[in-house]
């Protein structure tokens, strides 16, 4: 519960789903879109209407059949997978940050070992 003023409102979220349609909302922001619709059931609701309207009526109209689930799932799963590229790469950066740190460090007590030697 005390994690909840950091989570996504659904006012935030459904301003969103746009943005998550038409594929331009940053790493970030899709981060946080993707927890928070997760675990709404009315903002995945939101979601699905939303998809139909946008994704679904353009499909209908160039003759494509269209099974609104299933391309929404994939959606989805898209968005989650870039989700997990996003958290490994911010990863790999705070471990590099690390290995640079210790590496500063690791000279600094050379340095200071040559002076004192
Ligand atoms: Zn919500």
């Amino acid at each position: 519960m005390k994690k909840h003023k950091e989570k996504m409102q659904c006012i935030q979220a459904t301003k969103m789903i746009p943005g998550f349609i038409d594929g331009e909302l940053s790493y970030k922001e899709l981060e946080q879109f993707m927890e928070h619709i997760e675990e709404c059931e009315s903002c995945r609701e939101e979601l699905s209407i939303q998809f139909l309207v946008e994704v679904g009526l353009n499909s209908l109209e160039a003759g494509n059949t269209f099974d609104l689930q299933e391309e929404l799932n994939e959606a989805l799963e898209e968005a989650r997978k870039r989700v997990k590229i996003y958290r490994v790469f911010r990863q790999g950066i705070f471990i590099l940050e690390c290995i640079g740190i210790a590496a500063v460090l690791l000279a600094a007590l050379l340095l200071i070992l040559n002076f004192a030697g």
